[in-house]
């Protein structure tokens, strides 16, 4: 951890909360590398979760418009004093992010692209409140845990394939950028890390209904084990007939497992239950 954020947790008395993922980065080459990873632009507003000792705060703010910042933990606040004393374009906002209101924020912000070495414990309700809540929102480039981010990246077919996988294609393509070591970070957590850039894209799967689409996708992977009709029947209610008439008109083998479908074919089933 470099000297100068060392000694101002020091001086200001900051203990680190494991229970809110607090795994701080320091090297400035990294930071940078994030920043540059997510493609921030001088007329750019980002949202960071988690501003921590606020050294990625610092870093985006030197490179956007403008940064607004939430944490939830109280304490870090004469920590990020320190930090961002001098940057005038970082607003920082002591709050849980998972009860922040986005159409508030995206009232303040316009457009803007999400940026954050998240917290692991909420990795996945923090994207999906931005993904399925947002409206603005043209990307997110968060640094997660390396086998969440193989998860959210993984072809069909393959064992990290799985519901958040699908749920994340109706809005966003995702693409992991940089692997970074657990070394990197102070205090050094069990695992090692993972940025993945997601970038937004409307209407990316003919979906006619999205809570439709994200209710077959969570009822394919209900148990992994069983087919996709008997899946189907438990989830819906269908009869083994419907079940299987369904599948077979969308040309899916109503044998075959949850985890062979793309998001291509969810979207065509979930339209066929909609409107069969
Ligand atoms: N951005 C800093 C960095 O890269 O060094 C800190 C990252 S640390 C992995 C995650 C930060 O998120 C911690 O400072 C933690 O207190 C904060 N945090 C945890 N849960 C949060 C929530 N629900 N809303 C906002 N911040 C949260």
């Amino acid at each position: 951890m470099e000297n100068d954020v060392k000694t101002t947790l020091k001086e200001t008395g900051f203990g680190f909360k494991k229970s809110l993922g607090q795994n701080f980065i320091t090297d400035k080459n990294l930071l940078e590398a994030i920043v540059a990873d997510a493609g921030v632009a001088k007329d750019d507003v980002v949202v960071e979760i988690g501003c921590g000792a606020g050294t990625l705060t610092r870093a985006i703010a030197a490179r956007a418009k403008k940064v607004i910042g939430f944490e939830i933990d109280r304490s870090l606040k004469p920590v990020l004093e320190r930090t961002l004393s001098g940057v005038n374009n970082a607003e920082i906002i002591f709050k849980d992010f998972l009860k922040a209101d986005l159409s508030d924020i995206e009232a303040e912000t316009g457009e803007y692209s999400v940026v954050a070495n998240l917290p692991y414990y909420v990795t996945t309700p923090l994207i999906s409140k931005i993904l399925e809540e947002g409206k603005l929102c043209k990307s997110l480039t968060v640094m997660v845990q390396e086998e969440v981010a193989q998860r959210f990246c993984a072809a069909a077919n393959t064992p990290e394939y799985g519901a958040i996988t699908a749920i994340i294609a109706l809005y966003a393509s995702a693409k992991i950028v940089r692997f970074v070591p657990r070394e990197a970070f102070t205090p050094r957590p069990n695992v090692d890390s993972a940025v993945v850039r997601l970038t937004v894209e409307k209407s990316r799967l003919p979906v006619s209904d999205g809570a439709l689409y994200k209710k077959v996708v969570h009822a394919a992977f209900l148990s992994r084990r069983k087919t996709l009709a008997n899946n189907l029947m438990r989830a819906f209610g269908y009869s083994r007939a419907q079940a299987e008439g369904i599948l077979t008109s969308c040309g899916i083998d109503p044998m075959a497992r949850g985890e062979t479908l793309s998001p291509g074919d969810f979207a065509l089933l979930a339209n066929k239950i909609s409107k069969p």
